[in-house]
């Protein structure tokens, strides 16, 4: 496929009218040709599923399958290919019989009209998709094997789902590039990624350096602080250019996410900010589902600029004035730590990434770390002996 019709693809399908990057080009034209797997590791915001979704229209003959962790991510992607008038479905717990009937019976269809079919990898496992799946395979309808944050096949990644190893089965003779999408970078993840879905040798990886030089990193020991709670508060009024009397940042999408390692804390220092006049709300894994979404609501359109949240809040966070992010305590791992402090200044200006730290809760990670290292030194040795 031409370089041309994949320009106008761009223009008449999505609207753009130049790729977002030199990366994210030269990614659509590999997946294009259809000849490698690939895989793409860029961070997030940097357009990963246009990558898969241009070649996926371009391909108007065939469907793309893709496999995506939450229900929520796949339905933000259904919507915007709909709206673009891009036929997209998903096959997944929540649609209605009638529904599912609907998408099936056009899927088995001579012609059909469905683009892109979203799954997740639960769904994946089941007997009504691998008939589904080896149909459309034998029928040679399939034009790619997507499989988005595929950092969840690896468990060295943050958030391992045991059910994506199982998507390498679907690779045994299959004769349809796959293609691989992750913010992650690390050489661990890449390696299992590579491996276990089965990637082929000569695939074909695009991805973006790991240097962000708009970030900039430092570190404060509390213990060392009068008052680490005003020392945070003066921290954020600097990064949000907030005067001492203002509740809200001139720049209403300016804004922060402070990360702590418990529930308590976030709750606590929620408090303890709103008391010094920050807006500040907080998010984990023990709210009430309606108010997860209500604070991330509040926080995502600028009417409080800043979160309290333990590591749970992040996946599809996709905001770019994040001007900064600060870990109270320090953070898990070093690829979580990049992971988390790389959600600050996606817009490519400047931003800052500070830890507050500890020697007494180190320990703790010290033991997390070890546990890990236990656990890889048991993972190769099973290697071994099979
Ligand atoms: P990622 O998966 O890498 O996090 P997304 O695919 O969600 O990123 O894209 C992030 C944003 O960038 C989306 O709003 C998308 O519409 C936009 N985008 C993608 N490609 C382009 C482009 N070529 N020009 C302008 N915006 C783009
Ligand atoms: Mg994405």
């Amino acid at each position: 496929m031409d370089e041309v019709t994949i320009q106008r693809g761009l223009s008449t399908h999505f609207k753009f009218e130049e790729f977002k990057s030199e990366l994210q080009k030269n990614a659509v034209v590999e997946i294009c040709q259809r000849k490698n797997d690939v895989l793409v590791s860029m961070p997030t915001g940097s357009g990963k599923s246009l990558c898969y979704q241009l070649p996926a229209v371009l391909h108007s003959d065939k469907i793309t399958i893709v496999f995506s962790p939450l229900l929520a991510l796949i339905k933000d992607q259904i919507d915007h290919l709909l709206a673009l008038k891009i036929r997209a479905a998903s096959l997944n717990s929540k649609i209605t019989k009638p529904e599912r009937e609907m998408i099936i019976a056009d899927l088995k269809s001579t012609s059909p009209n469905t683009r892109l079919l979203y799954v997740t990898p639960e769904q994946a496992a089941t007997t009504t998709f691998k008939v589904l799946y080896n149909n459309l395979h034998n029928f040679n309808k399939l034009a790619y094997l997507v499989v988005d944050e595929a950092h969840c096949v690896s468990e060295w990644g943050h958030d391992f789902r045991p059910h994506y190893l199982k998507l390498g089965e679907l690779r045994d003779n299959c004769n349809v590039p796959c293609i691989a999408l992750t913010a992650t970078a690390s050489a661990e993840v890449t390696k299992d990624i590579i491996s276990n879905l089965r990637l082929s040798k000569d695939h074909r990886t695009f991805k973006t350096s790991c240097f962000r030089s708009n970030l900039f990193y430092d570190v404060f020991y509390p213990n060392m602080l009068e008052d680490p709670y005003k020392h945070l508060r003066n921290f954020i009024h600097e990064c949000l250019k907030m005067k001492e009397e203002e509740s809200l940042p001139k720049h209403k999408k300016s804004c922060g996410i402070i990360y702590c390692r418990t529930r308590e804390q976030t709750e606590v220092l929620m408090e303890r900010l709103n008391k010094l006049g920050i807006k500040t709300l907080c998010y984990h894994a023990g709210l009430k589902t309606h108010e997860r979404l209500e604070f991330q609501d509040k926080w995502q359109n600028g009417d409080v600029p800043v979160i309290c949240a333990t590591i749970s809040f992040g996946m599809g966070v996709d905001k770019a004035t994040v001007r900064f992010v600060v870990h109270w305590g320090v953070p898990k791992d070093p690829a979580s730590y990049y992971q988390e402090s790389g959600r600050a200044g996606r817009d490519g200006k400047p931003s800052k990434c500070r830890v507050y730290y500890n020697r007494s809760d180190s320990k703790a990670v010290e033991f997390h770390l070890s546990q890990d290292l236990g656990r890889a030194g048991s993972k190769e040795s099973r290697k071994k002996e099979s």
